[in-house]
Formats: structure tokens, C-alpha cells, sequence
């Protein structure tokens, strides 16, 4: 029985972040300053908090400054929004992040809204996604810009490819989607309301899982030689010996592997590229705010 190709991501983000590191190398030797992103933390989610510390890490790493802001969470809607106008007017901060999910008080989107779009490099605002949309230079969301630079190594040419996305959130589904259609491939966006979602999946060439449902796409929902980008993680309940679940995606990886032509792993897999397309991100903002090009293969 055939055996897919494992996409290596955490490879490929290594090799991105070290050619991110050398153009901040050459930023700070024109510029003579280091790119800087602000990343605001409000309350004490422990996922959010294992994100940010790696966000700071990889950053600090990538030779840029790490401004991080964390906030009680009872912070105003109005407080932060402030802590946000002092990064927007900070030459020092190129990229302004802030940690979703944020307290029920607060309006993430009226938050985000108050980013400069040119410091957004999570790729939020609207401006972003609608110059995405429309086919301008946009800051794109990390996570499919990720997805879409994986297709691009393993599968080459996209264009002409069935691509099938399920999930329809503003942070995956939906930029994956725009990216795709920008790669001229034929799109379909599948979410929870789908009918006969096995059968559309089916005829993808190329499928994105974005859902949070562990291993919900098995190995029968794939076509032959597929592509499969898994951008899910979850954990699964602890088994006997086990402290924590085994952290799984959205698709049954162990069975896709004898139909999928790649696949991603879950872990290895998509998380890696995410920090690594802030840091490239970044690195962006810092150009365009100096006036500078932005250099190539990044
Ligand atoms: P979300 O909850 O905002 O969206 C989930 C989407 O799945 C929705 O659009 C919904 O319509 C769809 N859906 C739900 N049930 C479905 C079903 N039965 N069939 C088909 N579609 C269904 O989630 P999100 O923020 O887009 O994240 C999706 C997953 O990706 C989560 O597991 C999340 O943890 C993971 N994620 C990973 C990274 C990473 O860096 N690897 C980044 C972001 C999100």
C-alpha cells in the first residue's frame, strides 16, 4: 500500500525563520534599528499565555525586540484600546499583536479595529482581509499564509487544483480560501452546515481541515493521492498511563496515510509555520513602515 508523503513543517519553518533572521540582520544594518513587535496578553488563559511565551521567544531569536503588555483581565474595553493607540503611535513597534480570545466584556472586534492596519500583522482587520480579498498587498493570517506556503512546496502549480476548505473562520477558513482562489484553484468552502461533506471532500485534489473536531475527516473522505493540510488540534482524553491526551487534528492521520499523497502532522505539522509567518510578517511591516523593499523569498 502507497504511503503519503509527511509534510514536514517544523523543517520548513526552521529554514524560513533562519532567512527571516538574515533579513532583520540587514534591516538593523540599514536601519540601525531592530524590528520591534508588541504583543498585548489580557488575563491568565494558560493556552494563551504557552503562545505568547513562544511568540516572544522566536521573535527575540529572530534578532527583532518583543514589547509584551499583559493585562489583568478585567481591564476596560477602553484601557486597551489606549495601551493600543500608544503601539499604533510607536516608531519602535512594527507589528502589533494582540492574543485572542479576549474576555467576554471586550469587543475583539472593535480591538483589532483600532490597529493600524500597517502594524496588523496577524492580518486581521478589515482593511487586511478585504484587501485580500480584492487582490492587494495585504498582511495575510498566519496560519493560512503558512498552509499556503507548504502547498506551494509540495504541490508546485496550484493553479487548476480542486481545493476543499473546511471551516469558515475569519482567522483560517476564509484567507485560505482567498489564497487558494489567488493561486487559481477551483474552491470550495465546506463548514458545519455541508451537506454530504464526505462527497465534496472527495473531490479535492488539495484539502484543508480547519474545524477543531479531532480526527473527524478519515481516510475513506480522501481521494487518492490528496493533499492534506490538517490545521486542527485537539486533545484527545487522557488514556490509561497517560497524564495529558494525545494531541491529534482533524484528520485520522494514521489511515490518511495509505490515501493522502502528503500530509501535514498534528503536531510538526501547521502550528510551527503559524510563529514562523509572524515573524515573516513582521519583518514586513518593518520594511514598508522604513520605506524599505521587501526582500525576496521571504
Ligand atoms: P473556529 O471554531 O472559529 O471555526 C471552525 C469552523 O469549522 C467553523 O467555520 C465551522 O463552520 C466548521 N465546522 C464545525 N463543525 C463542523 C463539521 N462538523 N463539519 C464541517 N465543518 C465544521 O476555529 P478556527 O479558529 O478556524 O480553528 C480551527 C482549528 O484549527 C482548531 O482546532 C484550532 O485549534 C486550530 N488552529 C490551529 C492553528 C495552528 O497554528 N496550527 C491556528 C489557528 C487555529
Amino acid at each position: 500500500m502507497s504511503s503519503a508523503t509527511i509534510i514536514d513543517g517544523k523543517a520548513f519553518a526552521a529554514k524560513l525563520r533562519h532567512r527571516v533572521a538574515a533579513g532583520v540582520a540587514s534591516f538593523v544594518a540599514i536601519t540601525q534599528r531592530k524590528p520591534g513587535l508588541a504583543v498585548v496578553l489580557v488575563g491568565d488563559d494558560p493556552a494563551s499565555q504557552v503562545y505568547v511565551g513562544s511568540k516572544k521567544k522566536a521573535t527575540v531569536e529572530a534578532g527583532m525586540n518583543s514589547f509584551e503588555h499583559r493585562l489583568p483581565a478585567t481591564v476596560s474595553q477602553e484601557e486597551l484600546i489606549a495601551l493600543v493607540e500608544t503601539l499604533n503611535a510607536d516608531d519602535a513597534v512594527d507589528g502589533i499583536l494582540v492574543q485572542l480570545p479576549l474576555p467576554a466584556h471586550i469587543d475583539d472586534k472593535a480591538v483589532i479595529a483600532a490597529i493600524d492596519p500597517a502594524k496588523d500583522v496577524d492580518g486581521f482587520h478589515v482593511v487586511n482581509a478585504g484587501r485580500l480579498a480584492v487582490g492587494e498587498d495585504a498582511f495575510v493570517p498566519c496560519t493560512p499564509l503558512g498552509c499556503l506556503m507548504l502547498l506551494k512546496e509540495y504541490v508546485g502549480d496550484l493553479s487548476g487544483k480542486n481545493a476543499v476548505v473546511i471551516g469558515r473562520s475569519n482567522i483560517v477558513g476564509k484567507p485560505m480560501a482567498q489564497l487558494l482562489l489567488a493561486e487559481n484553484c477551483t474552491v470550495t468552502i465546506a463548514h458545519s452546515r455541508t451537506q454530504d461533506l464526505p462527497d465534496v471532500v472527495r473531490r479535492a485534489d488539495i484539502v484543508v481541515a480547519a474545524v477543531g473536531r479531532a480526527e473527524m475527516v478519515t481516510a475513506d473522505w480522501l481521494k487518492p493521492g490528496a493533499v492534506v493540510i490538517d490545521v486542527g488540534i485537539n486533545r484527545l482524553p487522557p488514556q490509561a498511563g497517560e497524564t495529558k491526551g494525545r494531541l491529534v487534528g482533524d484528520v485520522a492521520f494514521d489511515d490518511a496515510l495509505a490515501h493522502a499523497g502528503a500530509i501535514t502532522p498534528v503536531p510538526g505539522g501547521v502550528g510551527p509555520m503559524t510563529i514562523a509567518c509572524l515573524l515573516r510578517n513582521n519583518l514586513v511591516a518593518a520594511h514598508r513602515r522604513a520605506g524599505l523593499e521587501v526582500p525576496q523569498g521571504i
